[in-house]
């Protein structure tokens, strides 16, 4: 069977990445959504095994130890990383997989899967990146700014991806995603 295609989309804090994986959920009901593992708190309305998989510091190096996870990073003083079987079966079982990752960590799974498709979503505009994190309400002033600088650093990263995607409008950005995927699986090496 012809393996599935892996996905990584990632792109600053702020940019809309959850909103538009939301949207992809609804619209692409054929991918694969990897759930992360995280040492951040959930947020209000956030559901254990939906959004993440929330656990400690100590479970998390655990599963580092015992090599559980496909990648992993530290973003913001917190730890996010992939379970690596969930992914692997997945593609096996010729699943397209979407991982929603910062940069750092999609950089590691480029060496382990260069075959990926690596897409970044890119804000309008920087100030408007500001403003869509101050507008989530969530975040304390001292990690708006660590999450803005992190921004700035990961946008000068973007040489690494194949595609940028700009995330001016959901719909529109969803709709370019998609069509990088059908893209992408008639490329003539693949068939
Ligand atoms: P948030 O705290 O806003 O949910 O996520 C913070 C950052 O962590 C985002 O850029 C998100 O894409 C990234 N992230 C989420 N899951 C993972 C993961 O499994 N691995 C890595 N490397 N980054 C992740």
């Amino acid at each position: 069977m012809e393996k599935g295609l892996l996905i990584v989309l990632s792109g600053p804090s702020g940019v809309g990445k959850g909103t538009v994986c939301s949207a992809l959920r609804k619209r692409a009901t054929d991918l694969t959504y990897s759930i992360s593992v995280t040492t951040r708190k959930p947020r209000e309305g956030e559901v254990e095994g939906v959004n993440y998989f929330f656990r400690s510091r100590e479970q998390f190096e655990e599963m580092i130890r015992k090599g559980e996870l496909l990648e992993y990073a530290e973003y913001v003083g917190n730890y996010y990383g992939t379970p690596a079987n969930f992914v692997q079966q997945s593609l096996e079982a010729g699943k397209d997989v979407l991982l929603e990752i910062e940069v750092q960590g999609a950089l590691k799974v480029k060496e382990r899967f260069p075959d990926g498709i690596f897409v970044f979503l890119t804000p309008p505009s920087i100030s408007e990146l500001r403003n869509r994190i101050v507008g989530r309400g969530t975040e304390s002033k001292d990690t708006i700014d660590k999450r803005m600088d992190t921004a700035v650093e990961e946008l000068s990263l973007i040489k690494h991806y194949d595609y940028a995607v700009e995330n001016d409008q959901i719909d529109a950005a969803c709709e370019r995603i998609l069509s990088i995927i059908v893209a992408e699986h008639c490329r003539k090496e693949r068939v």
